[in-house]
């Protein structure tokens, strides 16, 4: 039975690893889990939908109609904020392509030389100096790099995230490089959106209870007390966790870094990235240049798919002929389209034959592989499976 290669253009969010969804034709990209994010949005929404409904009207007639219009605009800068958090690449890494991974696999075992059976082989570190101090690059059994420094692996989404801070589940995506200024933002702007919630509650229930007695009032604006319960139980932890990453923002450190205590300077390694300066490290962490993506999720690629040439006959009952099965049998036939071989994949088939281009070459350029260095080699059938995380 022979085989034919058809190529088909596709995006390259398709064909990314890890455990990312993407939406609008991955325009928008999110952790797999999502269920908390929902309760985020929901809580968010109800609590100011019921707000709206009863304290607002009642607000803006014996107060200022102004106790509306900056719950509006600040609701709108919550929701910006948290959906920019949420739906944005966080600063995920590429994965080594195999002829990448092959190669830092032989440039690793280069330098450790031979290991003798039985012995466990060093641990796979590189030493990198970063403002006079040396800072380890881990070696990511997964993606197959050497880590930049501050990227760690999420073993949630299954990516390398550069300057890793933690993976958010209210948020449903990692937060890092690129979307934590957008993350403190979120965290602090519904810190002030929930003490303004609560405090204009509590003034409506002294307001109105004037007139109509507690009881009275409560029964007017049932809302009122679920608003009072949620903003209540919130207030601590979200004004706790802004004060938190205040905290970090102020030392140009990472969740991540805090927990493992990375610059405490046990191994007499202080923060290389800290300005010993509160403001210029706000001014970094929150003013710093915007980082773009380096995953180029909505560039297309092409994708070689062997069809069978006998089950793409028209007497055929297989419906491999119009779906093309993935890329599970390789084939040294050579490439001839034949009278059984769909018209429009033709011409891609003949370039094929002879630039044989496959997904791999739409990546970024990987680093010159010597001559000696096979292809073939099946680096991860050598790599042991202990992911580090
Ligand atoms: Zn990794
Ligand atoms: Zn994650």
């Amino acid at each position: 039975m022979s085989a034919v290669m058809i190529t088909r253009k596709v995006r390259k969010w398709e064909k990314l690893p890890g455990k990312n969804t993407f939406c609008c034709d991955g325009r928008v990209m999110m952790a797999r889990q999502k269920g908390v994010f929902y309760l985020t949005l929901f809580l968010i929404v109800g609590t100011c939908a019921l707000f709206f409904a009863f304290e607002c009207p009642y607000l803006a007639v014996h107060l200022s109609p102004a106790i509306p219009v900056f719950a509006a605009l600040l609701f709108l800068f919550v929701m910006a904020m948290l959906l920019r958090t949420s739906f944005s690449d966080p600063g995920v890494l590429p994965r080594a392509l195999p002829e990448e991974a092959t190669f830092i696999e032989m440039e690793i075992e280069a330098a450790n030389g031979n290991v003798p059976a039985g012995q466990r082989p060093p641990p796979r570190i590189r030493n990198v100096q970063i403002n006079n101090q040396i800072v380890k690059l881990k070696y990511c059994y997964t993606c197959k790099i050497f880590r930049p420094p501050r990227a760690s692996h999420c073993s949630i989404c299954d990516n390398c995230v550069d300057r890793f801070d933690h993976h958010c589940p209210w948020v449903g995506n990692c937060v890092g490089k690129r979307n934590y200024r957008y993350f403190y933002l979120f965290t602090m702007s519904l810190s002030l959106l929930t003490i303004y919630i609560f405090t204009f509650d509590i003034v409506h229930v002294v307001m109105r209870s004037v007139d109509n007695g507690f009881l009275n009032t409560l029964k007017e604006t049932p809302g009122t007390v679920l608003e009072v319960l949620v903003c209540f139980f919130t207030l601590w932890s979200v004004v706790g966790l802004t004060g938190f990453h205040t905290y970090l923002i102020s030392l140009n450190q990472t969740t991540n870094e805090d927990i493992k205590g990375s610059w405490s300077g046990k191994n007499r390694v202080q923060n290389p990235y800290s300005h010993k300066n509160i403001i210029k490290n706000c001014c970094e962490v929150l003013c710093g240049p915007a980082y773009p993506s380096v995953l180029d999720r909505r560039g297309v690629m092409q994708e070689d798919s062997p069809v069978s040439a006998t089950s793409a006959a028209p007497y055929s009952t297989s419906s491999s002929s119009s779906n093309p099965v993935p890329q599970t049998t390789k084939t040294t036939a050579p490439l001839i389209p034949n009278e059984h071989t769909p018209d429009d994949a033709k011409p891609s088939i003949a370039a094929s034959a002879e630039k044989s281009p496959s997904p791999k070459e739409e990546h970024p350029p990987a680093p010159k592989v010597p001559p000696l260095a096979s292809p073939e080699t099946d680096a991860e059938a050598s790599l042991t499976k202990d992911k580090t995380h």
